[in-house]
């Protein structure tokens, strides 16, 4: 049994990052303290536990510091989303809206496996903009997507909306 960890307390809050305006949550505090890091996959695990999950897809980049020790520790697949240009193999591509621009996640085709149950991974989720698009990589191929884990959530910009129908949970949010 895992002991509670106060991870707020190690989480810096970086005002005006990246931009002005912008209050960035830091998880490389999370990372620097082995007893918060274990705490937080402990606690991931957890919320897997009695879920029929047959891979784990983590997202780019601090996405995937919590996705690999998780897909680790359940035993199955993880599944890499990244950014364009950053795969080696045939990949799918899926664009998404910013609040400025826009951007584009991929994923091998070959991680993509038809009928299987994938659960995605980020460290914050913010407007879910990201996750969505994640989503239809895989549900556009035949995987069912079957919910959506963050370490941080910021429910004042509503990715629950975006996120719809799936569950999603986080293991704290800020408002
Ligand atoms: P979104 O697509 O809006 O849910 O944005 C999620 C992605 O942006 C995640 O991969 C986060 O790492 C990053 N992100 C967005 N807002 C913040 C924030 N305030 N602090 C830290 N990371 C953020």
């Amino acid at each position: 049994m895992d002991t509670h960890y106060d991870l707020d307390s190690v989480i810096r809050k970086v005002p005006d990052f990246p931009k002005p305006g912008v209050l960035f949550y830091d998880i490389t505090g999370i990372l620097a303290v082995p007893d918060a890091f274990r705490y937080c996959i402990d606690r991931l695990e957890e919320m897997c536990k009695d879920r029929s999950i047959d891979a784990i897809a983590g997202i780019e980049a601090r996405g995937f510091i919590f996705a690999a020790p998780l897909a680790e520790r359940l035993g199955v697949p993880l599944a890499l989303v990244r950014k364009l240009g950053k795969l080696p193999g045939k990949a799918y591509e899926k664009s998404f809206e910013l609040e400025y621009g826009c951007d584009t996640v991929c994923v091998h085709e070959v991680d993509v496996v038809a009928g299987t149950n994938v659960l995605l991974v980020d460290d914050l989720i913010a407007t879910g903009g990201t996750l969505k698009a994640a989503a239809s990589l895989f549900e556009e191929h035949g995987a069912n997507v079957v919910g959506f884990l963050g370490v941080i959530g910021l429910p004042f910009l509503d990715y629950a909306q975006v996120l719809e129908g799936y569950p999603v949970d986080v293991l704290l949010e800020y408002n």
